[in-house]
């Protein structure tokens, strides 16, 4: 993947602004907007603006925006008061693990006392 945007990809559309979405964050490389579908009381996606199918390929391919949206994720996080208590982290890679854009995103999670899973 070289990062061009796919005319047909959602965060794509998303990131060119055709979609709306709920911005909380954004920088030169990423963006960082609420997920349409909240798993928890904050629920957050950021994605690098350059698309890559997921995040492993994206460290591949770019291996300094692989780091920035993990910095941005630290940044939501202390910005919607999930740092202190604590916050998820997920990649979702292929479809068998259920991710549904193949568009590299990081799923931020936080806010909930009753987050704790099987990892
Ligand atoms: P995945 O399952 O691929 O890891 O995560 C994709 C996420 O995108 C899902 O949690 C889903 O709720 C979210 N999503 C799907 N469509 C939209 C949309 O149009 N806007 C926003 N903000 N989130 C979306
Ligand atoms: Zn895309």
């Amino acid at each position: 993947s070289d990062g061009t945007p796919v005319p047909d990809c959602l965060f794509c559309k998303i990131i060119a602004r055709e979609i709306p979405a709920e911005v909380v964050r954004e920088t030169e490389t990423t963006l960082a907007f609420r997920d349409i579908h909240p798993q928890a009381p904050t629920h957050v996606l950021v994605v690098p603006k350059a698309h890559h199918p997921n995040a492993a390929a994206l460290a591949v391919a770019a291996p300094d925006q692989a780091a920035a949206i993990l910095a941005e994720a630290g940044e939501v996080a202390a910005q919607e008061k999930i740092a202190e208590s604590g916050y998820r982290l997920i990649f979702n890679t292929g479809a068998g693990a259920g991710q549904t854009v193949f568009h590299a995103h990081v799923h931020v999670l936080g806010g909930d006392g009753s987050l704790h899973g099987t990892l």
